[in-house]
């Protein structure tokens, strides 16, 4: 008989593991409690496997040998709960693609930056001419890649949840950007189960692979030697003391993992501000280590473009430059963007707050932004954080007006930039199309 292969969540990731899983040979049932999106159904019935939507058929899916589940699918739900107690095993589609591919893998996890070194890592390895695929968070999943493409290397994107259902991977390089607070309603509020759960990428990598990390974080620095003692480990770090590791001085990246020995100016690097240089040191580390060359490496910097909505030129318009940041979904890199302008800033932020402390960012906001437009359903905490320090506040739940205030407000030389610190679902169906519709409503003016 068969083994059975239960697929909860019907997104790309679980479509990908149920062709994955039909054509090696399982008996496949994919079960979404919400509504499959129609190509998604029509892929599955065209390859003819089994699914259902708005519900769980709970008596199947127990008797299932394997279980894959997506990563949006929390602990905490009743179906969950059932399954850990009668002790099914429970993977991601992550692990579950692993174990049908020989291709080197380097993985990468942080609270943000993954997506931006993700294809950093993925553009330094196929521009050098790796035969190199890129999955994970972003594109095609994982697993419908391994089926339909045979790559010699992936780089994937890891989500915190992604790696929790992921306990077995065979990493060639882990790569851990930094851990800030963040989804913390799926760990209890605790974040130490947050660290703890980036901090098992490097359980992923095998024995003698590579550790790449940002030294100078604080979760990382603290936690980090307990769990790399079986691996080499290449750390990067903003101070020029450790001259050792890959790190930034007078403007210039110096990586020197092994004995690499390659500096590029700042300058050159195509994608801007300090976030951004720390995730052009994981990638450069990580490229090396996998055997870039040093001129690879350096024409790959300044050629790289990133994903939309993460710090996005978008116009410059009467000498005002307008920038989408739509991604900028918490603090941490709201920090970012705002260190990265020299000039007095107009910022658009807002949406559904995921419990920012905002003093964190007080005295940055009061020395950058000459005025803030809060743009969302509920602007109160905002307005009452920032009126304060920042001379002028405007508050509406109106894409068009904010960009009609923002350039109003803007003096030629100024930065538009629209940074939200919040998730986009009171106005916006996501975050993409907040950057769409922000992109939009910029050309119109
Ligand atoms: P993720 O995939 O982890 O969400 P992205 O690359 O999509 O990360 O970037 C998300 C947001 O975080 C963007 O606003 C971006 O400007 C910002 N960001 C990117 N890299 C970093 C970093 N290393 N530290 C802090 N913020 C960052």
């Amino acid at each position: 008989m068969k083994t059975t292969l239960i697929i909860l969540g019907a997104g790309e990731s679980g479509v990908g593991a149920a062709l994955l899983g039909q054509a090696t040979g399982y008996d496949v049932f994919v079960s979404d409690f919400g509504q499959i999106k129609a190509p998604i159904k029509a892929e599955l019935n065209a390859a003819g496997i089994d699914f259902e939507e708005g519900q769980h058929s709970e008596e199947r899916i127990l008797a299932a040998d394997l279980i894959i589940k997506s990563p949006g699918i929390p602990e905490k739900a009743p179906l969950i709960k059932k399954l850990r107690a009668a002790e099914k095993e429970i993977i991601s589609e992550i692990e579950f693609a692993g174990r049908f591919t020989n291709a080197k893998l380097i993985g990468i996890t942080g609270t943000n930056g993954k997506t931006t070194t993700t294809l950093l890592t993925y553009h330094l390895l196929k521009e050098a001419g790796f035969n190199v695929g890129v999955g994970g968070n972003v594109g095609k999943s994982f697993a419908r890649q391994v089926l339909e493409e045979n790559r010699d290397w992936y780089v994937l994107e890891l989500s915190s949840f992604q790696l929790d259902d992921t306990h077995e991977l065979n990493l060639e390089i882990g790569v851990l950007l930094n851990i800030t607070p963040d989804h913390l309603d799926r760990y209890d509020y605790d974040f130490q189960k947050y660290i703890a759960s980036k901090m098992r990428i490097f359980h992923l990598v095998h024995l003698g692979g590579c550790a790449v990390y940002w030294q100078d974080d604080t979760q990382i620095g603290e936690n980090v030697q307990n769990v790399t003692r079986d691996l080499n480990v290449y750390p990067f770090s903003l101070s020029a003391d450790g001259t050792e590791i890959t790190h930034i001085q007078n403007d210039r990246l110096f990586y020197v993992p092994n004995d690499f020995e390659v500096s590029a100016p700042r300058a050159d690097i195509s994608i801007k501000g300090l976030h951004n240089a720390l995730n052009a040191m994981a990638a450069g580390n990580a490229a090396l280590l996998a055997g870039v060359s040093e001129a690879d490496l350096l024409k790959g910097l300044k050629t790289f473009k990133n994903a939309e909505h993460r710090l996005e030129p978008v116009r410059v318009l009467n000498d005002v430059e307008y920038i989408n940041d739509s991604k900028a979904t918490n603090l941490d890199s709201v920090k970012y963007a705002l260190d990265a302008f020299s000039a007095p800033l107009v910022w658009i932020a807002g949406g559904v707050d995921k419990g920012n402390d905002y003093s964190i960012i007080e005295a940055l906001v009061q020395e950058k932004v000459k005025a803030l437009i809060c743009l969302g359903t509920d602007n109160s905490k905002l307005i009452a954080s920032f009126e304060p320090v920042v001379p002028k506040v405007k508050s509406t739940d109106d894409l068009i007006e904010a960009v009609r205030w923002a350039k109003e407000m803007a003096a030629p030389g100024d930065v538009v930039l629209l940074s939200p610190a919040c998730a986009s679902f009171d106005l916006f169906k996501n975050y993409e199309d907040r950057g769409e519709k922000f992109k939009s409503a910029v050309l119109a003016l």
